[in-house]
């Protein structure tokens, strides 16, 4: 079953989500929840999903990004990004920790805001602690895009949105993204966008 996905302006995106209770995590509900959003998430597609983000202010997210999905970047790209297949797996009440600071700055979007992107400064690698779907303990480093998709996530269980971390100058449609920025060089892209100073 596919969830209708919430949009920009809906107050549960901007609410912080409430941790999941150790009798939830495991329940028929939150399984059926977790695979909703699976089917949702691929459906979409998308690399995450945030409970807020069908409506449920719950501190649980996915992450998968499918391999098929780098199909289309070149090899410049996919360098540059740092970004390899991430299997699907499940975060519940996380932790995040920046291991660097919020400076790599790349176009993402966003399934609430859609047809949308912008540049946006994150981390280039990230420590999570989180519970997975039985409720066992998970840490993760990650770096670079995978590092990008967890701090972007998680942020949603914050009820905050990549609007809000973005370089205003870079927000654009995906048409013109497509017309005007994404055969220009990060390094091009980056000094067009960078915010005066
Ligand atoms: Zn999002």
């Amino acid at each position: 079953m596919r969830i209708k996905i919430a949009s920009v302006g809906e107050p549960v995106l901007r609410d912080a989500a409430r941790p999941l209770r150790q009798e939830e995590i495991g329940s028929e509900r939150i399984r059926e929840l977790i695979e909703y959003m699976r089917e949702t998430l691929a459906d979409a597609p998308g690399v995450g999903l945030a409970a807020p983000q069908i409506g449920e202010p719950l501190q649980l997210a996915i992450v998968e990004d499918k391999a098929e999905y780098q199909a289309k970047l070149t090899a410049v790209e996919l360098k540059e990004q740092e970004r390899h297949p991430v299997p699907f797996h499940v975060l519940i009440n996380p932790e995040i920790e920046l291991l660097s600071p919020p400076e790599v700055s790349f176009f993402e979007g966003c399934l609430s805001l859609p047809g949308f992107m912008a540049m946006v400064p994150r981390a280039r690698t990230v420590r999570v602690r989180a519970l997975n779907e039985s409720g066992a303990p998970i840490e993760i480093e990650a770096e670079g895009w995978y590092a990008r998709i967890l701090q972007h996530e998680l942020d949603h269980l914050k009820g905050t949105l990549y609007i809000d971390r973005m370089w205003s100058r870079s927000f654009s449609s995906v048409e013109n993204y497509s017309r005007h920025w994404k055969s220009k060089s990060t390094t091009e892209q980056r000094q067009h966008c960078r915010p005066a100073p």
